[in-house]
């Protein structure tokens, strides 16, 4: 008997081994196999073939092999290894996330979609040639068939549902025979999105001095086919872009493929849309927002070799390339390439493994790089490649502080505009330039308190206020952890006293201070509620790129990586948002936003500048951030981390116990700590805690953190793993996070 070791998409279990029957061939790894566990049958992931003798003699058959070939690629399969070990994170999880949609479903390759388009007798009734009153047509019924005869080819009914008509409205009309309806096979094209069309590039444009010498070294590098990692630390608009896609050409020319990493696609559409129009298509996109079918399609695609570029998000990191030469990770300190559940893998950490096992160049790109990225520049790990100067030598915007303590003696508690950001605006309104307004925190306002009782309204699942959003009806609360939501009642929940107090302000306000204060301006918000609906971000986006908008409020996602040439003043409301947290990368993050940020002014011909308003004017990482001093942020913000051991000098490992009390999560807790304690100096980490999270409670349960800090990240993980093996009733309520970014 031969047997197999699977990963299954079952939570926290290790591999399980499988016993081929001699009725089935021995599948590859990577292959797809129907196994039972427990009465079900699942559909896993073959990992690797075990020694004849390290089976379990009471080892289940396997049911069904769904492939000849690999599914995913080994070398794919062996990254999901290392995630699995690295994060602490099961196999299965790992796994699950390098698998394509509807990878556990047998049929895959084409799908099909259903189309309509009108019959003879249909197109008679749309002319007008059959009277109403015989087909007796409703309202919608005949917008229907008036939309379908305005067009010459058949309609995908996912298109028409766009324009509010049902499935169900066109299965009446076929059942009239005024329609037919059809499946056809069908490739879904994310790119056909209308965002996706009109960015227009300059092939023959030349590069800077400064640009063609980084491209210089990042080619040499990229020649040596062998595992290197770049940090490109480029000034907002020098022109990374540029030369991403310059490198992209010269290593696909050379019979290798590039996967190439975004942070959101839908916040900078047209980086994907600039690399569609040079390499046509052979590139293939992949992140969350497409469609499971769209999602699938392109993963097929990658799969069956017919792409030279992958872009996508950090989970693309997986996809199937088989000849990796080259890896692009834009915007590289982004903390959306930390995924915040199981595994908690960062993309970056992953794609620089998977280089090194592919023996491919890595190039890291940012104008604020992170400390551990920076860190391994200076250390001389890895290659530095400096863009200090904006393209056509373009100057940095300039940064003026306004101190809101002077301005609140001055104007009162109440200001939101300061007077000189208002006169900045009113500038620039004038002159038709437009402006980017940045607060990080959205909503109305952010708690609600009661006057008499002092009563605050939070959450009552998670030790948080509610944020009040303005609805409808009235003023809506919610809870932006668990989503629980209320309308804020007129008088108050505990003493009943009608003194109820709106306290802090986010981007709804700031959207209602600047529509007040300049009725005429066109004016956006981009935030997480303005842009729930699909395709709202991106006709927002399109809307201000087209000056059809001259103010954009929002909260980060207006800060990443845009370019909006027409932008010559970006207004940051409250600088310090972000400092207030107990959060050692509070600074780091600070600088990078603020930088980033103030990078969106004057990109285009005219001269930028950033007014930042703030409590701390005197705050390092503002301070830095005006200067856009970024070597300067470093080297105080790394004596920092050293002088607290934090990372990246020190590895860290967080770990959050949760209970249905607090006494229960704390003696969980303790008891884990207590068991580590004992290897904790052989192992050369120590640890701290266990104490409440500063989110103490969330989504109904009490949460506890430790930390384990030390050199060397093999040894925790290792003691954490056999702690946790021999508490395996606890294994649920443990959340570990390795290099967590985000520790509340
Ligand atoms: P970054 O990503 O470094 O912030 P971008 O790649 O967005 O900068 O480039 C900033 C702007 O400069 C873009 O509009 C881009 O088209 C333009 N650009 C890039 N390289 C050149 C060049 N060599 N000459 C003229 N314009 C350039
Ligand atoms: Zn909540």
């Amino acid at each position: 008997m031969q047997f197999i070791s699977v990963a299954v998409p079952v939570p926290f279990l290790d591999l399980l081994t499988y016993a081929v029957p001699p009725s089935l061939a021995m599948p590859a790894v990577g292959a797809r196999v129907r196994v039972p566990i427990g009465s079900r049958t699942v559909t896993g992931c073959v990992i690797e073939a075990p020694a004849q003798n390290a089976a379990p003699a009471d080892a289940r058959e396997l049911i069904e092999v769904l492939d000849d070939e690999p599914f995913l690629p080994p070398a794919v399969v062996e990254l999901c290894q290392w995630v699995a070990d690295y994060y602490l994170a099961g196999i299965g999880d790992a796994i699950a996330v390098a698998l394509p949609p509807g990878a556990r479903e047998k049929a895959s390759g084409f799908r099909t979609r259903r189309t309509a388009a009108l019959t003879a007798h249909g197109r008679s009734a749309a002319a007008g040639d059959a009277s109403d009153a015989d087909l007796r047509l409703t309202a919608r019924q005949r917008e229907a068939v008036a939309a379908l005869s305005a067009v010459s080819a058949p309609l995908p009914l996912s298109e028409l549902r766009e324009r509010g008509i049902t499935a169900d409205l066109v299965g009446r009309l076929a059942k009239h025979g005024l329609v037919a309806i059809a499946e056809e096979a069908h490739e879904r094209d994310p790119f056909e999105d209308a965002l996706m069309a009109g960015v227009a590039r300059d092939p023959a444009r030349q590069l800077t001095v400064e640009q063609a010498s980084a491209l210089e070294q990042l080619e040499a590098l990229a020649g040596r086919r062998d595992f290197r990692v770049a940090l490109l630390h480029g000034v907002t608009g020098s022109g990374k872009t540029e030369l991403y896609l310059r490198l992209a050409r010269c290593v696909c020319g050379s019979g290798r493929q590039v996967l190439m990493l975004v942070p959101e696609i839908a916040l900078t559409p047209s980086v994907a849309a600039l690399f569609r129009g040079a390499f046509g298509d052979r590139v293939a996109i992949q992140h969350s927002a497409l469609s499971d079918g769209e999602r699938h399609d392109q993963w097929q695609r990658i799969r069956r070799g017919v792409v030279d570029l992958v872009i996508g998000t950090r989970s693309a990191v997986f996809a199937p390339l088989p000849r990796l030469g080259l890896v692009i990770v834009d915007e590289e300190h982004d903390s959306s390439y930390k995924q915040e559940e199981a595994p908690r893998y960062h993309g970056r950490d992953v794609a620089v493994m998977r280089a090194s096992r592919e023996g491919a160049l890595v190039v890291l790109g940012s104008a604020t790089p992170s400390m551990e990225s920076y860190q391994n520049a200076v250390s001389g790990k890895y290659e530095r490649v400096v863009l200090e100067r904006r393209v056509l030598d373009r100057p940095l915007a300039a940064v003026r502080v306004v101190n809101m303590r002077d301005e609140y003696a001055a104007e009162g508690p109440d200001v939101v505009i300061s007077r000189d950001l208002a006169a900045a605006i009113e500038d620039r309104l004038s002159r038709r330039e437009q402006v980017v307004v940045l607060l990080n925190r959205r909503g109305y306002s952010t708690a609600v308190v009661c006057r008499q009782c002092g009563d605050m309204f939070d959450c009552p699942n998670c030790s948080i206020s509610l944020t009040v959003h303005a609805a409808r009806n009235g003023w809506r609360a919610r809870c932006h952890y668990c989503n629980y939501s209320v309308m804020v009642p007129k008088a108050c929940r505990k003493c009943a006293a009608p003194y109820l107090e709106h306290t802090g302000f986010g981007t709804e306000k700031v959207e209602q201070h600047l529509c007040d204060r300049f009725p005429d301006a066109r004016i956006g918000r981009v935030d997480r509620d303005s842009v729930r609906r699909k395709g709202a971000l991106a006709s927002l986006l399109s809307r201000f790129a087209a000056a059809e908008l001259d103010v954009l409020v929002g909260t980060q996602m207006i800060a990443k990586g845009h370019d909006f040439p027409g932008v010559t003043l970006v207004g940051v409301i409250s600088a310090d948002v972000g400092l207030g947290l107990a959060d050692f990368r509070a600074a780091e993050r600070t600088f990078q936003l603020l930088t980033q940020v103030a990078g969106r002014a004057g990109r285009g011909e005219r001269l930028g500048e950033a007014v930042i308003q703030t409590l701390y004017p005197e705050h390092y990482s503002v301070r830095l951030a005006c200067g856009q001093d970024y070597v300067g942020f470093f080297e105080k913000e790394i004596n920092f981390r050293r002088g607290m051991k934090y990372p990246p000098l020190v590895a860290m490992v967080n770990a959050v116990v949760r209970g249905r009390t607090f006494d229960d999560a704390m003696q969980t807790a303790a008891e884990v700590v207590r068991r580590l304690a004992d290897g904790a100096q052989a192992g050369g980490f120590t640890i701290l805690g266990p104490a409440p999270a500063p989110l103490a409670k969330l989504r109904g349960e009490h949460r506890v953190q430790f930390f384990l800090k030390g050199a060397r990240r093999a040894e925790m993980r290792q003691a954490l793993r056999a702690v946790v093996a021999a508490m395996p009733e606890v294994r649920r309520r443990v959340t570990i996070d390795v290099d967590p970014l985000n520790v509340l």
